[in-house]
């Protein structure tokens, strides 16, 4: 690899030659490897590899715990609430538009092919700015906590169950099929992965059964408080707050690893089938 001007570099490869490229960010010394790869807009990246630098802890012994999300997409414990950058209204309208076109488009026609491939540099656009949302987002939690606390959701297996199989067909497959496409827009694995990746050992992943059912100031479980998508209101403290922020405080407390319901002088209302599952 080698540099031709600030903003040009070359890199041999193998039956190609030297290739130019844009240089668009820094490469770190002593990167050894490196990949060509096609995007589905048509673009190519040469990307380096290298391991990020882990981002030193604060040394404040803080914890912050994130629940994740489709409408917010990371609500912190702290009481932000972040969302990760989607298409803009008039990017939506446009790409509504394409998909239109593209269904009336002759296969195999020349207008077809043009079509699709403003579609896919949309959606491309789309892609990268959740890319750089989760870095952004990554290294500022991994600066300003000593522990992360996420659930623990199995993305691949979440995004995958919707449908389930032909012997054990989904449940509630069309809301959970929604549920999964937002969790992929929202970028929710590349953000733990990049939290992993820059606060190596600070990041604790907990059991998410509960989490939003459960009173982050009196400990009660009732299925009933989560008043809405955004309220939680406790039925038995009276405790009231944004329902998502509620969870990720559950998370930082690491609640959910020992949630058992009611505390005798409440009614156990638990009706999650996970309650089957915890430990006693
Ligand atoms: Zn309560």
């Amino acid at each position: 690899m080698r540099r031709l001007s600030r903003h040009v570099g070359q890199v041999w490869v193998p039956k190609a030659g030297w290739v130019r490229f844009r240089w668009s960010r820094a490469v770190p010394a002593g990167v050894k490897s490196y990949r060509v790869t096609m995007d589905r807009a048509g673009r190519w990246h040469v990307a380096f590899a290298a391991v990020p630098d882990p981002v030193p802890a604060p040394g404040t012994g803080e914890t912050v715990g994130i629940d994740r999300g489709v409408v917010v997409s990371a609500a912190l414990s702290t009481g932000e609430l972040l969302h990760a950058p989607a298409l803009t209204g008039r990017e939506r309208i446009r790409l509504r538009r394409l998909q239109r076109r593209l269904a009336r488009a002759k296969r195999g026609s020349n207008r077809r092919g043009r079509v699709r491939q403003a579609i896919a540099r949309l959606r491309a656009r789309e892609t990268d700015r959740r890319k750089d949302w989760a870095e952004k987002t990554s290294t500022d939690l991994a600066r300003r906590f000593d522990v992360i606390c996420v659930e623990d959701l199995k993305i691949g297996n979440m995004t995958r169950s919707a449908r389930g199989t032909r012997e054990s067909p989904g449940r509630n497959v069309r809301q959970k099929a929604g549920l999964n496409r937002g969790i992929l827009r929202s970028g929710w694995g590349l953000l733990v992965r990049r939290l992993e990746d820059k606060a190596p050992g600070r990041v604790e992943k907990v059991r998410p059964a509960f989490t939003s059912q459960r009173c982050s100031a009196c400990g009660q479980v009732d299925r009933d408080s989560r008043e809405s998508q955004a309220v939680f209101r406790c039925t038995a403290c009276g405790f009231a707050g944004h329902a998502d922020v509620n969870a990720a405080i559950n998370i930082a407390a690491g609640h959910a690893v020992t949630a058992r319901g009611g505390d005798g002088s409440t009614r156990p209302v638990n009706r999650e089938p996970q309650l089957l599952l915890q430990p006693a």
